[in-house]
């Protein structure tokens, strides 16, 4: 582990520059990527990249966040496949399931994963103001049924500890959040982001919370090296719930070896499976899609596999704005073409075309 690199300097020599990063993989420029990287661009820290290298030109990580000419065609899919700002009810707050909020205090990552489902959305907000923070808390204190509050973005460790601390002393003060859970892809990214500071952060605010949980995006084993363990086993011991969230990726983890490995993976570094994502419909992002009945099939090879506990919840966000519901039908592999919503609504399930 290399103690003494602080992360804000590794996350300060990301590759940004398209020429630097081939100068530094030894690959050669493909053709019309520079155009590709100019409407969505590029931000991949150096031990990423040193990852990506390794693996190779067509290895899973090189298609998860290298650009790739398939995301300048975007005559299919949605700009906001979500629809989640109809539920912006105060500032960074987005209130749409009775019990539970998010709270996205930065549109900053470590890294710009290309199959993103916000990667049309280029507003660069990071941190808020006081008297906007005040009119969250005043949200959050009117609505005492919101019970547990999830902290996304961007990826909201990009916030310093202080920052973190600031926002979760004023949370915990409210009274009415038993629960806080942390969104974050830095572990796997930039794992030098679980510093001494973070790990007293955990240690204080996972006691003064019901629960406190720490849910990571991992997609592929592939992304979990020695680093990455050493640093999550450094949380292992506190006060925190870990999770895990994944989005199933065509090309990268549609497979059952793939997601078996993975799975093995996070519960040997004791971190609980929670979801499986089918993926966002998103403009730019199609070339990651795979129809829901091949997810339905490669879920089911998991069941048989996996006791319940080590099984993430395979779910879908129904595009515009129907919200996440179980993508898994249990009684037939056959998708019947209509999604049920929370509401209790059948709601047609349009997949988009597929050009390759
Ligand atoms: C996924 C999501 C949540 C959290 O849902 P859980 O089922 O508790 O993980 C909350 N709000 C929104 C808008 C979401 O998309
Ligand atoms: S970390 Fe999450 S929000 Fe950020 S680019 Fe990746 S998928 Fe998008």
């Amino acid at each position: 582990m290399e103690k003494n690199q602080s992360w804000t300097t590794e996350f300060a020599s990301a590759f940004k520059d398209l020429s630097e990063l081939h100068r530094f993989l030894g690959w050669d420029h493909r053709p019309g990527i520079s155009s590709v990287a100019k409407a969505y661009p590029l931000f991949i820290p150096q031990g990423l990249a040193r990852k990506i290298k390794a693996e190779g030109p067509d290895g899973v990580l090189a298609r998860e966040f290298l650009p790739h000419e398939s995301e300048i065609d975007v005559s299919e899919g949605l700009a906001d496949p979500i629809g989640d700002k109809a539920f912006l009810k105060a500032p960074q707050l987005i209130h749409r399931y009775r019990s539970r909020a998010l709270f996205t205090p930065t549109s900053v990552c470590p890294v710009h994963c290309r199959y993103c489902f916000r990667k049309n959305e280029l507003d660069a907000g990071h941190d808020l103001f006081h008297r906007d923070f005040d009119r969250t808390l005043a949200y959050l204190s009117g609505h005492p049924e919101i019970t547990e509050l999830i902290l996304t973005g961007g990826d909201p460790l990009t916030l310093s500890n202080d920052r973190l601390r600031t926002y979760l002393a004023a949370f915990a003060e409210l009274g009415t959040l038993k629960d806080v859970r942390i969104h974050t892809r830095y572990p796997v990214i930039l794992p030098q982001r679980l510093d001494a500071g973070f790990v007293d952060l955990i240690e204080e605010f996972g006691e003064r919370f019901r629960t406190l949980s720490v849910s990571v995006h991992v997609n592929h084993a592939r992304e979990i090296d020695g680093e990455v363990r050493a640093r999550v086993g450094l949380l292992r011991k506190l006060p925190v719930q870990l999770l895990a969230q994944t989005v199933l990726l065509r090309g990268v983890n549609d497979s059952e070896l793939a997601l078996l490995e993975l799975m093995e993976e996070l519960i040997s570094m004791k971190i609980r499976p929670y979801y499986l994502h089918h993926p966002d419909q998103v403009k730019g992002g199609l070339h990651f899609y795979l129809p829901l009945e091949e997810g339905r099939r490669l879920y089911q090879t998991l069941r048989d596999q996996l006791p319940g506990w080590a099984l993430p919840q395979y779910v879908i966000d129904i595009p515009e704005g129907h919200g996440k519901v179980g993508a898994y039908n249990p009684e037939a592999y056959e998708f019947s073409g209509r999604l049920i919503s929370r509401r209790g609504d059948l709601v047609e399930h349009r997949e988009p075309q597929l050009h390759s």
